[in-house]
């Protein structure tokens, strides 16, 4: 199925029009994640208003042309306090969706009303059942689920939809299985399984035994196709692929350009391709920032990233997959975070990171579809 990728047409070059762009109200975490990648987590800088609104003149025409998210990312996005918070949302225009992305120990009925009242779609952190959620611990180095939960109670007393979002450590047999049914239990709609990923100040392996990883996708698609009740996205994403592979149409199933999904750190500097690399510095790179919105307009920043001297290196890597890779259809090449931290550089191809979370996804389904052939196709 993967194959063809010359003949790929998307991916080339930055688009000038983001379709999102992630906001850091706070670098601050109450909890601390053993595989955490945030270097700052331990520190309170917020986000002046001022950065917020620079931020929405560059949103308020691109909002106008149709749908357009600003995702509340950390830190953990609730611990800037709902009236920070209300303050740097209030200067986008209505119409923009708001999403955050949290740990949910912080949601009681006051974050929920909050929620409610400025359209607020929640994401939760959460790596399955307690006995899978070791490594989130608070401060202090206390469980975290207990509190986890109780956010995600709140959330259900007032009848707010919400997604998940669960790191994996380590492929077993079994867990595909015990996740699927545990998410299905806990009332999300939409499911992301993220392979833990070795980035930022996490520095733990992710290098796995490729059949462990293929199984557990494998499995994963069973458990899904047995009851399809959530969207779960790593999946749906294989699905549209293999269709579009089948309808001989799999070249343009990628978007034309890079999305540059821009990430405002709380100071308002601006890293595009990849949150991961905001608040990193290297003596190569610099600070991976390609302007702040308090000194250049957001649009004019974004238009001139590819000439950031790492965004060049990443778009060669890019070509190199296109020319090298498969799976690049599907893949689009890469994420920038992961080839830096796993590479040193970004112009290689083949990460861990993408072995497991792009090739043995694919093949996983592929070895479902494979394992629950009728024997009369
Ligand atoms: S990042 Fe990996 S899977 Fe994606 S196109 Fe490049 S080599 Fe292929």
């Amino acid at each position: 199925m993967a194959a063809r990728c010359r003949s790929v047409t998307g991916m080339r070059g930055i688009a000038a029009v983001p379709s999102y762009v992630v906001m850091q109200p706070t670098t601050l975490c109450n909890l601390d994640c053993a595989y955490c990648y945030l270097p700052h987590r331990a520190a309170d800088r917020r986000m002046p208003v001022p950065v917020a609104e620079a931020v929405a003149a560059a949103v308020t025409p691109w909002a106008a042309r149709g749908r357009f998210s600003v995702v509340w990312h950390g830190g953990e996005p609730l611990a800037a306090g709902r009236e920070h918070l209300a303050a740097l949302i209030a200067a986008f225009p209505a119409g923009v969706e708001h999403h955050v992305q949290t740990n949910a120990t912080l949601i009681d009925d006051a974050w929920c009303a909050f929620f409610a009242a400025h359209g607020v779609r929640v994401s939760v952190s959460v790596d399955g059942p307690a006995a899978r959620n070791g490594d989130r611990v608070t401060r202090a180095g206390r469980p975290a689920y207990d509190r986890i939960v109780r956010g995600v109670a709140a959330l259900r007393r007032h009848g707010l939809p919400f997604s998940a979002l669960a790191v994996v450590s380590r492929p077993t047999p079994g867990l595909a299985t015990e996740l699927y049914d545990y998410f299905l239990d806990l009332g999300c709609d939409v499911l992301g399984l993220n392979i833990e990923e070795t980035e930022g100040v996490n520095t733990r392996s992710n290098a796995h035994d490729a059949a462990a990883v293929t199984a557990f996708w494998a499995e994963l698609v069973a458990a899904w196709r047995r009851a399809p009740r959530v969207h779960l996205r790593e999946v749906e994403w294989s699905l549209r692929y293999a269709a579009a592979v089948l309808a001989g149409a799999e070249g343009d199933l990628l978007p034309r350009q890079l999305d540059p999904i821009p990430t405002i750190g709380y100071d308002g500097s601006v890293t595009v391709l990849s949150p991961e690399l905001a608040g990193f510095t290297d003596a190569r790179y610099g600070d991976f920032s390609s302007g702040n919105v308090l000194a250049t307009p957001l649009a004019e920043i974004l238009a001139g990233a590819a000439g950031t001297g790492w965004v060049g290196e990443f778009l060669t890597g890019v070509e190199a997959c296109r020319s090298s890779c498969p799976y690049f259809g599907f893949c689009g090449g890469g994420h920038a975070a992961n080839r830096y931290f796993e590479q040193g550089r970004f112009d290689g191809t083949e990460t861990e990171h993408c072995r497991n979370s792009k090739i043995r996804l694919l093949e996983g389904v592929l070895e479902h579809a494979r394992d629950h052939e009728s024997p009369a196709d």
